[in-house]
């Protein structure tokens, strides 16, 4: 079993308290509702929560059986300036400096009035989240872990990840479904807006699982409902390529965008789309999940073998520093897909290569046959294995081996331990990926769904990775700058961005 499969079965576990605790169908339906909110996960449990502490009443529904999202699955790092665990370890930060990194990072393509909202909020955010017991792990925060690091540590984690999160915010909304302020529907699926002349909202129907249908009629609605990865063809159609590996939320399914643009909404950002760099997956059937991951942070090891592309050719500067440089670079190769290749001598001297595996896993994994692992006496049989063009692989190997030699690497790379020419040789098919969204549903600065023509659904909201990674990414990956938006934009549309009344 995958560990996020794991993860979300023992999550599972521990919300079974909340799913008890669901309203009955009957209790609700003929409640007017201030608020009906559209998925119980990273945005939509902080939103009823301080939209109830208002004194807003709520219905909140999910498609799961259980709360809390993609905060089951995600690694859940956040990133957030001036935060009071900052301050206490002497960090000197601002959102000012947060949004300057963002705009570098991202050169310049987030969205700035919502990443801005998300920069300037999200300090109060997490401090929220550390009043309510978030395990923080020691030494945290930091500049980096998985992605560009930022230029002042801003980055918190804990070992508990995603759930760390939800554990937090889990004693609150439980409280307020016990003071009677918030319903919750499990297993409630929203299938349909329906709009009054005036083009707000007048009607949501939520759809039960035994199929039978209830329309609620609340004042105001907010699209929390996560994002499409787990829609295999909304996810090619929107990022231009296929959905190689599994793990994204299973409910994550794009119904939110499909209820915002049938009432007059749209999507943006899809051609912001970035791959991760390449991981192993575990079957050549997709979506996979992931067998493996390589070290290719030169800051953790350096690189002693070279990449190739699906023409046989390298790419990019193997140890080029940035982490956003080697993805923006796979995004250019032909399916997103590279191989590591290297040669008895790499094998035999250098360090681990993929994570939480020793040599021995390797040599044993490169006896093949597999997947993923290739050996070959020559350089040719190597070529046709993985196939790429002999010719082109010979020459990217003795064009390598040159730099080695002279110290002049064409691509400017600097670690040129050995060349590589001792057989047999070997290559490590990698794949390019992505789980989340980058496109996303368009919001104004009040976080209100538009149209087209710019206009406001004036009454339905949207917050979370319905937005699309786009918005508070462009088309790079800040780190923690999806989960605590998420956290962030439930919580002001909560307290306060909802108008009530
Ligand atoms: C493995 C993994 C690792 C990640 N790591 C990070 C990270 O470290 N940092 C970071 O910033 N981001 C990370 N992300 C992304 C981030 O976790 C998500 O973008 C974020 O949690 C999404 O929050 P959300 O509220 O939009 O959606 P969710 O938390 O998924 O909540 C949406 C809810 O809506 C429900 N729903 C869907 N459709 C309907 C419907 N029609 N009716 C009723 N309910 C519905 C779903 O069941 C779900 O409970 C990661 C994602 C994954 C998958």
């Amino acid at each position: 079993m995958s560990m996020s499969k794991r993860r979300f079965i023992q999550a599972l576990g521990a919300a079974t308290a909340v799913t008890a605790m669901g309203a009955s169908v009957a209790a609700t339906r003929n409640r007017r509702y201030d608020l009906l909110v559209i998925g119980a996960g990273t945005a939509g449990i902080p939103a009823a929560i301080f939209a109830a502490a208002r004194g807003a009443s709520v219905l909140v529904i999910d498609a799961a059986a259980t709360i809390g999202g993609t905060l089951l699955l995600t690694s859940g790092q956040m990133s957030a300036a001036g935060t009071r665990v900052q301050k206490q370890q002497g960090i000197d930060d601002t959102p000012e400096l947060f949004f300057q990194d963002l705009i570098r990072i991202s050169r310049g393509t987030v969205d700035q009035p919502i990443a801005r909202l998300a920069v300037d909020n999200a300090a109060t955010t997490f401090d929220w989240l550390m009043d309510n017991g978030y395990p923080l792990l020691p030494g945290y925060p930091v500049e980096g872990v998985a992605h560009e690091p930022y230029s002042k540590p801003r980055y918190y984690w804990s070992d508990l990840r995603g759930i760390g999160i939800l554990d937090a915010m889990r004693p609150k909304f439980t409280q307020a479904i016990n003071a009677g302020k918030v319903d919750l529907l499990l297993e409630h699926r929203a299938v349909e807006l329906r709009t009054n002349a005036a083009g707000s909202v007048a009607a949501v129907v939520v759809e039960d699982a035994g199929g039978k249908r209830t329309e609620y009629r609340p004042r105001n609605v907010l699209l929390a409902s996560g994002g499409y990865a787990s829609n295999a063809a909304m996810f090619e159609k929107l990022s231009g390529h296929p959905k190689y590996l599994d793990g994204s939320y299973p409910f994550a399914l794009g119904q939110g965008h499909v209820l915002a643009e049938s009432v007059g909404g749209y999507l943006r950002y899809a051609e912001k789309y970035l791959t991760n760099f390449g991981i192993l997956l575990a079957t050549s059937t997709i979506p996979s999940t992931k067998l493996a991951t390589t070290i290719f942070h030169p800051q953790q090891r350096q690189p002693w073998e070279i990449y190739v592309n699906t023409s046989g050719k390298r790419f990019v500067r193997e140890d080029v520093p940035s982490v956003d440089a080697r993805e923006q670079a796979l995004h250019f190769q032909p399916h997103l897909r590279h191989w590591v290749v290297f040669d008895q001598t790499v094998l035999d001297k250098a360090p681990p290569m993929l994570e939480g595996w020793t040599r021995d896993d390797l040599v044993s994994a490169l006896k093949g046959p597999d997947a993923n692992f290739f050996r070959s006496e020559t350089i040719q049989g190597l070529a046709k294995a993985i196939g790429v063009p002999e010719k082109a692989l010979a020459d990217t190997v003795e064009g390598y081996n040159y730099g080695v030699h002279t110290g002049n690497d064409f691509f400017g790379r600097k670690h040129l331990p050995t060349k590589l020419q001792q057989a047999p040789y070997y290559a490590i098919q990698h794949q390019g990926t992505s789980i989340t969204s980058t496109a996303g549903i368009a919001v104004n600065e009040a976080l209100q769904v538009i149209r087209r023509d710019q206009s406001a659904i004036p009454n339905l909201y949207a917050a979370g990775e319905i937005l699309g990674a786009g918005a508070t990414q462009g088309q790079a990956f800040c780190g923690g700058m999806m989960v605590t938006p998420a956290l962030t934009f439930g919580r002001l549309l909560g307290e306060r961005m909802i108008r009530l009344g």
